[in-house]
């Protein structure tokens, strides 16, 4: 894709939702950044489900402590890996106390420091709760950027430094968010539904996916 099909590709997207939210729940940073890390291979409705009940009694990094691994557990069993999820969310909020005053921290160094809290999650937290232009490639990302021809890669790495690269700064608050409500959607992995694309006529895709 060259750079006008770049900028109509996220017009368009930006046409059809403006205003793109989260699919996961949350009212902080430390909200997000717990919800981020218990949706590691997990759907984002299943974290809710368990986020709607644990939240309102424990979302600060002492509440969630104060738990401990088996009261933690117990909110959120239902969420797959929940047994290192929860080790890691509580070490998490230790370190988030003792180091950052039981704020979440914004450079991704220390982020990327937190037990449980990888590249990807980082990104999601610096560009949600700090409005930092990043990219957090999930698996659907990866695949809409080496499908589209908008940012192609071997790697999730070398998709999203392209990716940074190559989004017009003025959609980059939001792209994360349109490429995987895209990918979730519309350019699913088996079979993209192009008939049904906003942004198919700027696509590289070929052919394109006709109506069923
Ligand atoms: S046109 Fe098809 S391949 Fe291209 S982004 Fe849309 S759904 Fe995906």
């Amino acid at each position: 894709m060259n750079p006008p099909q770049i900028d109509r590709f996220f017009a368009a997207l930006q046409a059809a939702n403006p205003e793109p939210q989260s699919e996961l729940e949350f009212s902080s940073a430390f909200e997000l950044l717990a919800a981020v890390l218990l949706s590691a291979q997990a759907t984002d409705i299943s974290v809710n489900k368990a986020t709607r009940l644990l939240f309102p009694v424990a979302n600060t990094p002492r509440q969630v402590l104060a738990l401990g691994q088996e009261g933690l557990e117990s909110y959120i069993k239902t969420i797959g890996l929940f047994r290192s999820k929860a080790k890691h969310l509580l070490e998490t909020c230790r370190i988030l106390i003792e180091r950052h005053g039981g704020e979440v921290p914004r450079t991704r160094e220390e982020l990327e420091a937190l037990p449980g809290v990888g590249r990807k999650t980082a990104n999601v937290v610096l560009n949600v709760a700090f409005g930092e232009p990043t990219m957090a490639v999930d698996t659907h990302i990866f695949r809409i950027g080496n499908r589209t021809g908008l940012a192609p890669g071997k790697t999730p790495l070398e998709v999203e430094l392209k990716l940074l690269k190559r989004v017009p700064a003025k959609y980059m608050d939001h792209a994360h968010h349109w490429l995987i409500l895209l990918g979730r959607y519309v350019c699913l992995a088996r079979k993209p539904q192009c008939w049904r694309c906003v942004a198919a006529a700027d696509c590289d895709f070929s052919p394109k996916t006709p109506a069923p």
